[in-house]
């Protein structure tokens, strides 16, 4: 398969949320964020333990997932458009605008 873009993920996941039972509503937003965390923490204990990083990246691309199906949701519950791909690019335009370590004042 080739790539695809934000969008067509965004969509691809909304497929899959719906065609296997998944919950599709508004009483779901915040369990997809929820879930998004939960993988997050997958993926840190995964490089914590030193696993592979297929392993790792896998459960990031398990974060994304819950990102754009909280997106979609969003989208197809209070009608509004997610443009993601937009959302990506104007974010990236205006990040590379800011100074040299933007909000970063303290060594870490
Ligand atoms: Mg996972």
């Amino acid at each position: 398969m080739e790539g695809c873009t934000f969008n067509q993920a965004k969509d691809m996941v909304k497929r899959l949320v719906i065609e296997k039972g998944f919950p599709h509503d508004e009483s779901a937003l915040l369990q997809k964020l929820l879930w998004a965390f939960v993988e997050l923490g997958e993926a840190a204990d995964a490089y914590k333990k030193g696993e592979d990083w297929n392993v790792v990246n896998e459960e990031l691309i398990d974060v994304i997932f819950y990102i754009l199906d909280f997106m979609g949701l969003v989208e197809d519950t209070q009608g509004v458009e997610v443009d993601v791909d937009k959302l990506f690019l104007d974010k990236w335009e205006r990040n590379m605008r800011r100074p040299e370590r933007y909000g970063q004042k303290r060594n870490i």
